[in-house]
């Protein structure tokens, strides 16, 4: 039954990335009075993300519950994206051409060996692939390129594209935009101009900056910050990949994801060093360089922008999406993955806000687990 146009009590959303706006708009459709509250809408760290949708090439042994949710969240893409572009009439940006992980020296080969064994072992099928296969699929693959394994089921999506599409939808579902800070939520949101946002339910959805803004989540999310480059095909240059590229280069990850522009997204670097977004020298030289070796071509590319952003982390690598406290609700902590894993999060939040089961893949992200873990 729809329940579009019920009226069922006001929403604040602390936060306007990918998390906090899905969440908006979705509410929204089903009958929530809500309002968001970001001084710059779009501006952290879903603005500078890569944008894989990858569950299987982003898995790492013990990170199994981490595996489910994402892959159960990649399920919904394509519906919540479909959903998206109807309510927005915007294109959200969604690839469906799949991804390949490749390797360069022989060391690097044993690490992807290790990978498709562990895939294999959980079922997840890979296909393993010879250098000579892998560039048959995309010739921008250099000849350094040993061997890899194609996942086509791990997917992309243009984050821009996508931030415009939400906030178009957002608009369009009646969602009120409060262009402001939030200093903390105590009986209701307070500003920083000292103002107040009365609420029968509030959602902090601060990415990276959420832990200041309720005791209970002190300590439990911290900034991971991330470089990543933003390449343009140049005429006359060889063509960027169809499909995400994954690498591992002497051991250093690196990643290239294609958008449907020319463009060309190289990640990511990780380090712990606060609320710091700078690039440095050395993070954009690394990503350069273990990216040329795998795609030789963008050599000729035209660098079109260096940023970095802050991933939200927690200390077991799993979200909080839950009830936090009386009327307070939680969506963050999404780390690495929170583009892929908006869908899941959304009908967490949405089922928590209706009284509806949880999806039963979320229940692991509930901020009511032990404190030691996230
Ligand atoms: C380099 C890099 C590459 C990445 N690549 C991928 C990828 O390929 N795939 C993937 O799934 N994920 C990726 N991520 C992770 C992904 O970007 C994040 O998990 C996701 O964007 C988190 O979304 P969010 O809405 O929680 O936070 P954000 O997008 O950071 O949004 C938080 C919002 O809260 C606002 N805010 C903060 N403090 C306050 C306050 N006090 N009051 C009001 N508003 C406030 C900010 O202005 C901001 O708009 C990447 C991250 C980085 C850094």
């Amino acid at each position: 039954m729809s329940t579009q146009g019920t009226q069922r009590g006001r929403l604040a959303i602390v936060g306007a990335g990918v998390i906090g706006m899905s969440c908006a708009w979705r509410a929204a459709e089903t009958g929530w009075s809500v309002e968001l509250i970001d001084p710059a809408p779009g501006s952290g760290s879903s603005w500078v993300a890569g944008g894989m949708l990858a569950p299987v090439t982003e898995a790492w042994p013990g990170e199994e519950e981490l595996l489910d949710l994402g892959a159960d969240s990649l399920q919904g893409w394509p519906a919540f994206a479909g959903a998206l572009a109807e309510a927005s009439g915007r294109e959200p940006g969604l690839r469906t051409e799949g991804t390949v992980v490749v390797a360069a020296a022989a060391g690097d080969r044993a690490e992807l060996d290790d990978l498709a064994d562990y895939l294999a072992k959980l079922d997840r099928a890979v296909d393993r692939l010879t250098g000579r296969e892998l560039r048959k699929l995309e010739p921008a693959i250099g000849p350094d390129v040993r061997g890899g394994i194609s996942v086509p089921g791990d997917l992309a999506v243009d984050n821009r594209l996508l931030l415009a599409a939400l906030r178009a939808a957002c608009e369009r579902a009646g969602v009120g935009f409060v262009e402001a800070t939030v200093d903390r939520v105590e009986d209701g949101v307070r500003l920083t101009d000292g103002r107040r946002v009365e609420a029968d339910v509030v959602l902090i959805a601060a990415g990276a900056h959420s832990a200041a803004l309720h005791p209970l989540l002190a300590g439990r999310v911290r900034p991971v910050k991330g470089e990543i480059l933003r390449l343009r095909q140049r005429p006359g240059a060889l063509p960027p990949p169809s499909r995400t590229v994954r690498a591992v280069v002497d051991g250093r990850p690196v990643y290239a994801v294609p958008r449907d522009d020319g463009g060309l997204v190289i990640g990511a670097t990780q380090y712990e060093t606060g609320f710091d977004t700078e690039p440095t020298v050395g993070g954009v030289r690394d990503l350069l360089r273990d990216a040329e070796r795998v795609l030789p071509g963008i050599a000729e590319y035209t660098l079109a922008e260096v940023a970095a952003g802050l991933r939200p982390g927690t200390p077991d690598n799993l979200p909080l999406i839950g009830e936090l406290a009386d009327g307070v609700l939680v969506a963050t902590g999404h780390g690495r993955n929170g583009m892929l894993l908006a869908p899941v999060t959304v009908a967490t939040v949405l089922a928590l806000l209706n009284s509806e089961p949880v999806p039963t893949t979320a229940k692991v992200a509930d901020p009511g687990r032990p404190r030691g873990k996230g």
